[in-house]
């Protein structure tokens, strides 16, 4: 099937209040234009370098996501047009990246990481974590970062019932964290393979991309 294809298909499977995040790390630039040219406009990458190269070579309605781990000396070459992180999981990184929207002038938006899965491989906050975060001084005084919400990354497994019971865990510490960040409104959980499962435990954006276009030869 084309991208198109897998696009549309894609998109009559998901609840209307999802968001599609095209996952397109490691795709050429052609095949990001075949999903623009069908409608879609928010990508996800994971390295920096490779978000700012296409960035520079396609159309400036796309809404780049950057969904990888991120490097705090990174933070600089994408503030002036990334339109969510998904990764924040230190103040450290945050504080980096309100310094940067500072310079640019604009609130960066950004998700708080969490570690829901088994692995200790995948980065992110624990709860105890989240919670001194949005706790401290230094979160409270930041004004070029605006917290949408909350990511996470369950474990690489066939086992759906543990799938799921990190998507329910994840979608508690969201309503928890609702509490007293109201504002916030995005609960980014699912892939190609656990997408469904996301969206049966209340996620409101998925992060999509072998299913769309293709399997990656590289990481
Ligand atoms: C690569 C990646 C995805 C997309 O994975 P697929 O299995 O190809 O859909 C989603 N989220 C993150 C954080 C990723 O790095």
């Amino acid at each position: 099937m084309s991208i198109q294809e897998n696009l549309r298909s894609i998109k009559s499977s998901l609840a209307k209040e999802v968001t599609l995040v095209a996952v397109s790390k490691t795709k050429p630039i052609d095949d990001i234009m075949e999903a623009y040219n069908a409608g879609q406009r928010i990508f996800g990458e994971n390295k920096v370098q490779e978000m700012v190269k296409k960035w520079e070579q396609l159309p400036k309605d796309i809404q780049w996501h950057m969904i990888g781990h991120l490097q705090r000396n990174k933070v600089k070459y994408m503030a002036e047009f990334v339109d969510l992180v998904h990764g924040v999981d230190s103040l450290r990184l945050l504080k980096e990246i309100n310094k940067n929207g500072a310079k640019h002038n604009r609130k960066i938006g950004c998700l708080l990481q969490m570690h829901i899965a088994e692995e200790d491989t995948k980065f992110g906050l624990d709860q105890e974590e989240l919670n001194d975060l949005i706790a401290s001084d230094e979160f409270q005084a930041m004004q070029y970062i605006e917290i949408r919400g909350l990511m996470g990354m369950a474990t690489f497994t066939n086992n759906t019932d543990q799938i799921r019971k990190e998507f329910k865990f994840l979608k508690l510490c969201f309503e928890d964290l609702s509490k007293k960040l109201p504002q916030i409104s995005i609960l980014s959980m699912g892939m190609s393979g656990d997408y469904q499962l996301a969206m049966e435990e209340g996620s409101t954006m998925v992060r999509i991309g072998s299913s769309i276009f293709g399997a990656r030869n590289y990481q």
